[in-house]
């Protein structure tokens, strides 16, 4: 299965437990992902998924979408109801924007984060050019944040762009993106060089490209207060607030987005994306009224041939349908979990430093066990040891991220059980107790690079 892969993909797309032994999945039902070799099947609980939200293969969705695209699928040109139908559940759940005097959200259906956020940076573009009689546009965005692949999103993803090899991921993003660090007292978020958003911000329009529950940075939520604070010194200059919850969204850390749950004001534009259509392409991005004026009134159209198309919407409002019955779960399960994580954490404090996160958007950080007191990313050798022993004797699979690769980050399907909470949690503690046995009787881990990242 492998070389045929490679023969025709890029190398730069890379596979999960590509070190070990890459899962083949031809199915999956709810938490479950059932890999296939020729002789065997394994069944592997999932805790990485948040895409398949409200379950792999959820039947309700899936007969939507088949049901949609045996009646007709044409695009947005055409009036079909379930367009207007997705963007009222939507604008429902973002809230607060009838009654504040800035018109109603106006809802522009994409089919990826990526195209979201990248006609968010558009609009903000066109509200400081002409609204703010701009020239510069300066974009903060902070370290370790990820946006999306397109040239405009990766300009404010230093998250990518470290990886082409300088700390300073600032030396990589175009000259009006300034990245700025975020002040928490995650252990794995020591500030790369570049600079807090209050030192580096000058009085100016601009706009804050915010991360809300950043993921591939290792689950870091920052406090109300410094939200709060950044926003309105956004908003004193004439500048706009763009939250990007491609990931937080739909219930993951609790309210339908991880701004309502983490209480920061509400953004000038919001973009949704992975669980929105459980797996079928569709995301959002959602826009207060009085911002997206520019934008329509620059003349040029704003056209996307599958964007918001009839089996899309479908898959939209099934999936949002599914997800109301199933949002009790992040509270519920997700409390159940981090309990059992902290216990771990008290268990097994030479491994663990830190448990964190809300809902079901949980993350732990390891340390480096053999030498505690040294940052460098070879601490993360331990991490990937528990990871592999997770998939290859336990079959759960797990997601590593973070600056330095140190955070397991747990973000399963919404339909994740209590069982499965309690299962997960044994298997993390067997695996970690097998890596300190390893490591104390050998001083060194025989199975090494899991490399399951998630973006
Ligand atoms: N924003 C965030 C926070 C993301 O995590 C991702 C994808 N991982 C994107 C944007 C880009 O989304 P897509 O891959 O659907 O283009």
């Amino acid at each position: 299965m492998l070389p045929s892969r490679q023969k025709h993909t890029p190398s730069c797309q890379s596979i999960s437990y590509i070190n070990t032994s890459p899962l083949t999945v031809l199915s999956a039902s709810k938490s479950y992902i059932h890999s296939y070799t020729p002789s065997t099947v394994t069944v592997y609980l999932d805790t990485r998924n948040n895409v398949s939200s409200a379950g792999h293969g959820n039947p309700a969705i899936a007969d939507a979408v088949h049901q949609q695209m045996l009646l007709q699928n044409s695009n947005s040109r055409y009036l079909h109801s379930s367009f207007n139908e997705l963007k009222e559940q939507i604008a429902a759940r973002l809230g607060g924007a009838d009654d504040d005097g800035r018109g109603p959200w106006k809802i522009i259906l994409t089919n990826a984060g990526s195209e979201s956020n990248d006609v968010a940076l558009r609009i903000a573009r066109a509200h400081l050019q002409h609204k703010r009689s701009c020239k510069t546009f300066t974009t903060y965005t902070y370290s370790m944040s990820y946006h999306g692949h397109s040239t405009s999103c990766l300009s404010v993803s230093p998250y990518k762009l470290r990886k082409l090899g300088h700390h300073d991921s600032s030396l990589y993003c175009p000259p009006d993106t300034q990245v700025v660090w975020l002040p928490t007292p995650c252990p794995s978020s020591t500030p790369s060089p570049s600079t807090a958003f209050d030192a580096a911000y000058t009085p100016s329009p601009s706009t804050l490209m915010f991360e809300c529950g950043m993921s591939v940075a290792g689950v870091v939520l920052p406090p109300a207060s410094y939200l709060s604070s950044a926003v309105s010194k956004i908003r004193s200059d004439g500048g706009l607030a763009i939250y990007d919850e491609v990931q937080s969204c739909c219930y993951r850390t609790g309210e339908f987005t991880c701004f309502q749950t983490m209480g920061y004001p509400s953004p000038d534009i919001v973009t949704l994306g992975k669980p929105l259509g459980n797996g079928f392409p569709l995301s959002a991005c959602c826009v207060r009224a009085d911002v997206l004026e520019s934008f329509e009134n620059e003349g040029l159209e704003y056209f996307n041939t599958f964007g918001g198309n009839a089996a899309a919407c479908a898959a939209g409002l099934a999936t949002l349908s599914e997800l109301d019955r199933l949002r009790p779960v992040s509270d519920t399960t997700g409390a159940l979990l981090l309990g059992l994580l902290r216990d771990l954490h008290n268990k097994h404090p030479r491994m663990i430093c830190d448990v964190r996160g809300r809902g079901m958007f949980l993350g732990v950080e390891f340390l480096n066990v053999r030498a505690p007191s040294d940052p460098s990313p070879e601490g993360t050798l331990e991490l990937s040891f528990v990871a592999s022993r997770l998939k290859d004797f336990h079959h759960v699979l797990t997601t590593i991220d973070g600056a330095k690769d140190s955070v397991m980050v747990i973000k399963p399907p919404l339909c994740f059980s209590p069982q499965d909470a309690a299962y997960f949690a044994d298997c993390l503690d067997k695996a970690i107790t097998e890596c300190l046995r390893d490591v104390d009787e050998n001083g060194a881990m025989g199975v090494l690079g899991c490399g399951a990242t998630s973006t």
